[in-house]
């Protein structure tokens, strides 16, 4: 009797807070399929983002329903992000340690912190004898999508990874980074490549990765008419480096994250099961540029990409699905706020005057339709004589739909662009600057331009599920994952 309630409770201790595996999804068993998808950036805030927009926005999202069921639908578990020596990781070691379990130090692709190569569940697949698939809205050459192909010192040797991810054992690689594969030259080959035969090459050495993956036999299409047409070795370059954020996905033939995942997956499905990496990489970018709208723009791309995933499930419920973050981005929350100080609402009565978010701002942060780092690359672009603090609210308002104020406008434009500790990267400063006068305004706190040590949520469904349950390391979550594909 005694020995069934300590079952019972460790049972409880391990899985009483997750709800039960969905019935069509056999649990306890090898999975014939696994597909990991690795929301960047993507902390608890962030899958709470997703819920409060299902919960409270006038226009519901398809997308957001599906990935607000999925995560209420999963078991649940939690990984810590510390890296072997420090306490902040980034998406390469990120990556390294969820799809190697491999102990790594930031930026550091698919090595351990000695230096030492390691094997990820991609190449593990191969060696079963799976398909194999990397595909990210990023751009193929980046962190993540590199971690599960390739292996380097350090993330920023993008020529180097190309021309390794061209030598790669996967069978489906796509992405953005065209102008990382073209030789110095700039070159494409001989038959014109959607139309064109050069592009602005980013590497400096003699290698040609385009036409090495060609030499191996991969089709390498640049459009989603291509991709539509492309088969197996499958190698898709749809953008010179980055590929369109959610507000302009699908735009110039760029193939959406959804359209390219559902090809792979009718690529990939085979007797001997696959493994499929996709990477939602831009919440990690809205993240850095402190833009809530651009992040929830994201979320919902992520969205539609479980809604195409859930299809794919209910056809073949033995696939195991882990959704995961590798980091949190910006120390990115609501907050409550004395809305007695500064601002429009001076002089409420005390005991109103802490104002608690009200739901109706998910509505304001759903109305932006372009990234505050387009809003202010345009303004910038324009003639000094044109950015004004009008011009700026005006273009704010068209962007966002929010109402910039004139002395936020004016303090703005006066504000110079300088990097410090948390706020490295140039890139996303006029962001930043901007989204610290928009954010209080939405009862959001940003904390950071970078990433923070947040534990991830883990969110798993299918065969193999359950050993993902429970608090983690990052690293442990690649040794689970490993297992899983070893033991098939
Ligand atoms: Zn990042």
């Amino acid at each position: 009797m005694r020995f069934y309630t300590l079952i019972s409770l460790i049972v409880c201790v391990s899985g009483c807070a997750a709800r039960a595996v969905p019935p069509s999804m056999p649990s306890g068993s090898s999975p014939q399929n696994i597909i990991l998808i690795i929301g960047d950036g993507m902390g608890p805030q962030q899958v709470s983002l997703a819920f409060a927009h299902e919960r409270f926005s006038r226009h519901k999202h398809a997308g957001i329903g599906a990935l607000t069921r999925f995560f209420a639908s999963s078991l649940i578990g939690m990984h810590i992000p510390f890296t072997d020596n420090h306490l902040v990781n980034d998406s390469a070691c990120s990556a390294t340690q969820l799809g190697s379990g491999c102990a790594c130090e930031p930026q550091q692709v698919g090595m351990d912190s000695r230096s030492v190569p390691c094997e990820n569940a991609a190449e593990a697949a191969h060696k079963m004898g799976m398909r194999t698939a990397a595909i990210s809205d990023t751009r193929l050459t980046h962190a993540t999508p590199a971690s599960f192909g390739v292996h380097e010192e350090h993330r920023g040797h993008e020529d180097s990874i190309a021309w390794k991810l061209s030598n790669s054992s996967l069978d489906i690689m796509l992405s953005g980074g065209l102008a990382y594969f073209a030789s110095s030259s700039g070159s494409l080959g001989e038959k014109p490549l959607c139309g064109r035969t050069t592009v602005a090459s980013k590497r400096k050495d003699a290698l040609n990765p385009l036409e090495n993956a060609m030499k191996r036999g991969f089709n390498v299409v640049c459009d989603e008419e291509g991709l539509e047409e492309g088969s197996l070795p499958l190698l898709g370059l749809f953008a010179e480096r980055d590929m369109g954020d959610a507000f302009h996905e699908g735009r110039d033939g760029e193939p959406t994250l959804v359209e390219m995942s559902e090809r792979a997956l009718t690529l990939l499905d085979n007797p001997k099961g696959f493994f499929m990496m996709v990477e939602a990489g831009q919440i990690d970018w809205a993240g850095h540029a402190n833009d809530a709208g651009w992040l929830l723009a994201e979320m919902k791309r992520l969205g539609n990409l479980l809604s195409a995933i859930e299809d794919f499930t209910k056809r073949h419920p033995d696939t195991l699905v882990l959704l995961t973050g590798d980091h949190e981005t910006g120390g990115f929350g609501f907050s409550y706020k004395d809305s007695t100080v500064g601002g429009e609402s001076s002089g409420r009565a005390k005991e109103t005057k802490l104002d608690f978010a009200p739901a109706g701002l998910i509505d304001v942060l759903d109305a932006s339709s372009m990234s505050l780092k387009d809003i202010m690359k345009q303004f910038s672009s324009l003639p000094q004589v044109d950015r004004t603090p009008g011009k700026l609210r005006e273009m704010v308002f068209t962007g966002t739909g929010q109402r910039l104020s004139p002395q936020d406008a004016q303090a703005i434009l006066d504000t110079p662009l300088e990097r410090s500790p948390f706020y490295p990267y140039s890139d996303y400063l006029p962001s930043a600057r901007l989204a610290s006068r928009l954010a209080p305004h939405t009862n959001i706190a940003w904390s950071t331009g970078t990433h923070t040590s947040t534990p991830i949520p883990i969110f798993a469904a299918g065969p193999g599920g359950e050993r993902f349950r429970g608090v983690m390391t990052s690293k442990e979550f690649g040794e689970q994952l490993l297992q899983i594909v070893k033991r098939r």
